[in-house]
């Protein structure tokens, strides 16, 4: 792996920019799964590459729906296994969840080497190693889910996922959650609960959210989801976006300031 000087201005971008090509390199990450973290990255520049109010409400509802769910499932694909893989095994672990192998361009062999990464990051059962179900609707290859898994799941959480695949899962009756940071992705606005939020800004903050929910009753729970509007949540954060280019543009980003 390259050596990023931490004096560099985009240190972490950079840190996980190679954690990305690393993971290519290891078989766990697809080549367009580069072209998908560098739409990412675009996104979460006009975003202001931190957690804004309406990402901290969809993660509140997100973690309140799974802590209520009967078979909560949170799936990984190759980016997620290369930029978050200790945060998903703990998450999956505070909210009592499965976790899933669920790759849009499956291979066997990386099916196996992101299945080695959970269990090195201390997972303790990892399905969609030997899919046997297909979701209705996609061509079979992409459709290839666990029986014990998102099959039967009532709750999945499809972070960085296709949107015909969220579609699909729509179709199929599963409440569907997602991290992405594209807020006008099909993903975006097919799922229930969108959190537009960097993954590895998401991951950690859900942890602690789940720690602190645990203690709650299930009716206080129900009432955080109740409460919850995704389509506000949406919109919300294109008025961010559109309000903090207007400032950016009024106070004169060519200045060479600082952007916040
Ligand atoms: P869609 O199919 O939903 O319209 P897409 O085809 O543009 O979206 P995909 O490659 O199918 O995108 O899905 C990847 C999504 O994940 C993209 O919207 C991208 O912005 C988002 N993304 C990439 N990296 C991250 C990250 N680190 N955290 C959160 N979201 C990310
Ligand atoms: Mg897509």
């Amino acid at each position: 792996m390259v050596k990023i000087p931490k004096s560099h201005p985009r240190y972490w971008s950079l840190l996980y920019r190679e954690r990305i090509i690393e993971g290519m390199e290891r078989g766990i990450t697809a080549k367009a799964g580069l072209i998908a973290h560098g739409r990412g990255e675009a996104f979460d520049y006009l975003i202001g590459e931190k957690t804004i109010p309406p990402a901290e409400r969809a993660m509140k509802a997100a973690v309140a729906k799974i802590l209520l769910a009967k078979h909560p499932v949170i799936s990984v694909n190759g980016n997620v296994a290369a930029l978050v893989p200790k945060e998903t095994v703990e998450l999956a672990k505070v909210l009592n969840a499965k976790l899933e192998i669920n790759l849009f361009y499956r291979t066997e062999e990386r099916v196996k080497r992101i299945a080695e990464v959970l269990y090195e990051n201390g997972a303790r059962e990892v399905l969609g190693i030997n899919p046997t179900k297909l979701i209705p609707g996609l061509e079979s290859e992409r459709a290839k889910v666990d029986e014990n898994g998102i099959w039967k799941a009532d709750v999945v959480l499809v972070p960085l996922e296709d949107g015909d695949r969220t579609e699909a899962l729509v179709r199929m009756g599963k409440f569907v959650i997602t991290v992405d940071l594209n807020p006008l992705s099909r993903s975006a606005r097919m799922a229930d609960i969108t959190i537009v939020d960097n993954i590895i800004r998401a991951y950690p903050r859900m942890i602690e959210i789940a720690k602190e929910f645990k203690t709650l009753g299930r009716s206080e729970l129900e009432e955080i989801v109740s409460e919850y509007d995704n389509s506000k949540t949406l919109s919300d954060v294109l008025l961010h976006i559109r309000d903090r280019l207007t400032k950016l543009a009024e106070e004169g980003i060519w200045r060479r300031k600082k952007l916040d």
